[in-house]
C-alpha cells in the first residue's frame, strides 16, 4: 500500500531517538514530501540571507520506521519518482565552498524549472532531480542532517536519480529513514556550496535485506556498484571509498589484499560527490561486470 509523509514531519538530525511519523512494511511504496534545503525561506531575490533561520535548512522528511528492520540489516530502497516544483534557488555564501578563500558577496537567484529543465540566466541545463540528504538513523546519540557518514545524510550524490537503488546499513530497530535536499540538478563536487535548491516529493519502494549490511551506503545504477564513502577531507573519504571497494574485491574472488588491491586499480573509478559538507564525499564505481551485491553486503555477526 501507498504512504505518504507530509512535510509536517521534519527532522534536522538523524537519531535513533526520534518517534517514526509513519511506519512502513518491506515492498510498500512511500511518498515523502520534501522542503528545499533551506527550509523553503528563500522566495524572492531580495531576501537578504542574514534574515534566514539557520537553523531552519537542511530539513528531511521522516523518519519512516520499516517494520522488520534490525541492526545489522540492509534498507533498500528504490527511487521511483522524484517530482520537483517550478521554482529552485540557489545561493553563494562568503567563507563557504570549495573557493571559500576567494573574497565575494552573498547572492540569491531563482531558477525556472520546467518539466525537462532548469534555466540559469538564458542557459537551458537539462534536469537531473536528484535526492541530496537521505539515510538511517545511526546506532547511538544524533547527526546532524547537514552532514554525511556510513549512515549516509547529507551525500549530495548527483547519481541518486529517479530508477536507482540504494542499500543502508541499518543500526537501529526500523531503520528510521529520512529524505530532503532534492536538488533539479547538480554537478560532482557542488562546487559553490548549493545546487538548484528545490521543494518536491520523492516515492520509494522499501524493503530490508537481513542479516547482511553494506559498511557503507551503496548506489545501484544501470551498469555498477557505487560505494559512498565520506571523510573529513576528499583523501580521506577516498581512503575509505578504496578500502571498502578493495574488501568487496577480496569477498567477490577469495583474493588476497594485494591482488584485490591491483584489480581495484584497474577497475574501480573514484568520483567526487561533493566537496563543500562538513563531511565531504566520494564514490568508489565497481563495475557490476566485476563485482555482485552478494560481495557488497556483510554478513552481520550476532552480538
Ligand atoms: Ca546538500
Ligand atoms: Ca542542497
Amino acid at each position: 500500500m501507498v504512504k505518504k509523509l507530509s512535510r509536517n514531519t521534519l527532522i534536522y538530525k538523524f537519531s535513533p531517538n526520534l518517534r517514526p511519523a509513519e511506519v512502513a512494511d518491506p515492498r510498500d511504496i512511500v511518498i515523502f514530501e520534501t522542503i528545499d534545503a533551506l527550509g523553503g525561506q528563500v522566495r524572492s531575490e531580495d531576501v537578504s540571507l542574514s534574515e534566514i533561520d539557520w537553523g531552519k535548512i537542511n530539513p528531511a522528511t521522516g523518519p519512516l520506521y520499516i517494520e522488520g528492520g534490525e541492526p545489522g540489516d540492509t534498507l533498500v530502497v528504490d527511487i521511483l519518482d522524484i517530482k520537483v516544483e517550478d521554482k529552485a534557488v540557489i545561493i553563494v555564501v562568503p567563507k563557504y565552498g570549495a573557493l571559500h578563500e576567494e573574497v565575494f558577496s552573498a547572492k540569491v537567484k531563482l531558477l525556472d524549472v520546467s518539466k525537462d529543465f532548469v534555466k540559469f540566466n538564458n542557459i537551458k541545463i537539462p534536469a537531473k532531480p536528484m535526492i541530496g540528504v537521505i539515510g538511517v538513523a545511526p546506532e547511538k546519540g544524533e547527526i546532524p542532517t547537514g552532514t554525511s557518514g556510513p549512515h549516509g545524510g547529507n551525500m549530495d550524490v548527483a547519481e541518486v536519480t529517479r530508477g536507482r537503488r540504494l542499500y543502508f546499513p541499518i543500526f537501529t530497530e526500523g531503520a528510521l529513514l529520512a529524505v530532503g535536499d532534492l536538488h533539479v540538478v547538480q554537478g560532482d563536487g557542488e562546487v559553490c556550496v548549493a545546487a538548484a535548491e528545490v521543494s518536491g516529493e520523492v516515492t520509494v519502494r522499501v524493503d530490508v535485506i537481513k542479516e547482511r549490511h553494506p559498511p557503507y551506503p551503496v548506489l545501484e545504477a544501470e551498469g555498477y556498484y557505487a560505494i559512498l564513502a565520506s571523510g573529513k577531507t576528499l583523501d580521506e573519504a577516498a581512503r575509505a571509498a578504496t578500502k571498502a571497494a578493495v574488501e568487496a574485491l577480496m569477498r567477490e574472488y577469495n583474493y588476497s589484499f594485494e591482488e584485490a588491491y591491483m584489480l581495484a586499480s584497474l577497475v574501480v573509478h573514484l568520483r567526487i560527490n561533493q566537496v563543500v559538507d562538513p563531511m565531504k564525499g566520494i564514490r568508489a564505481e565497481l563495475p557490476k561486470s566485476i563485482v555482485t551485491l552478494n560481495s557488497l553486503l556483510v554478513p552481520t555477526t550476532k552480538k
